[in-house]
């Protein structure tokens, strides 16, 4: 059986409880022996898993926002079981959106350079014209809900934005940023 890393994640948290049947155990085993995002993850569950799996597991430690503690709380459930189901889907959707983010800037350094002759290391369409907000760091495809200040917005091409040193929005660039 094939497993994919979203299969991994999803099954995280079971897998970690040994709670699972032996087939997929061992192609969960074997996948994420082949995948360094996959061994990522469950070590960062594992961690989260320590953190939060014993009695004091609603203390909110140090550096938690008040706002996620918050949400922690609303969002508490009734077993220890689907909290650390949750827990753990959270976990691994920083430790994704976490390695997305390095291995983003270190494909985009190049365009703080500026550089006239700097090619765009993104999939994005270097014709598409895209929304920049004046203060913002980002360019956007129009109608993208994460454009956070919309009063001011210009529309440029891709090309331009990349050259003036804005980088994509992970969310609505999303497509093209996988596809290279
Ligand atoms: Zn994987
Ligand atoms: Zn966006």
């Amino acid at each position: 059986m094939v497993v994919s890393c979203e299969q991994v994640w999803r099954e995280i948290s079971n897998y970690l409880e040994e709670d699972m049947e032996p087939g997929l155990r061992t192609s969960m085993e074997e996948h994420i022996r082949r995948c360094k995002r996959c061994t990522t993850v469950l070590d960062g569950t594992r961690n989260v898993v320590q953190l939060y799996g014993d009695e004091r597991m609603f203390e909110v430690p140090l550096g938690f926002s008040q706002r996620l503690q918050r949400r922690l709380e609303e969002n508490m459930p009734r077993s220890r079981r689907s909290f650390l189901g949750w827990m753990v889907a959270t976990a691994a959707a920083v430790l994704v959106a976490g390695s997305f983010e390095l291995g983003r800037s270190s494909v985009f350094s190049h365009s703080e350079l500026r550089s006239e002759h700097a090619q765009p290391g993104t999939g994005v369409p270097p014709d598409m014209m895209v929304v920049v907000a004046t203060d913002g760091k980002t360019f956007h495809a129009a109608g993208c809900p994460f454009i956070h200040d919309k009063a001011h917005l210009r529309t440029i091409a891709a090309q331009e934005a990349l050259r003036q040193g804005y980088a994509p929005c992970v969310r609505c660039m999303r497509k093209y940023l996988n596809a290279g």
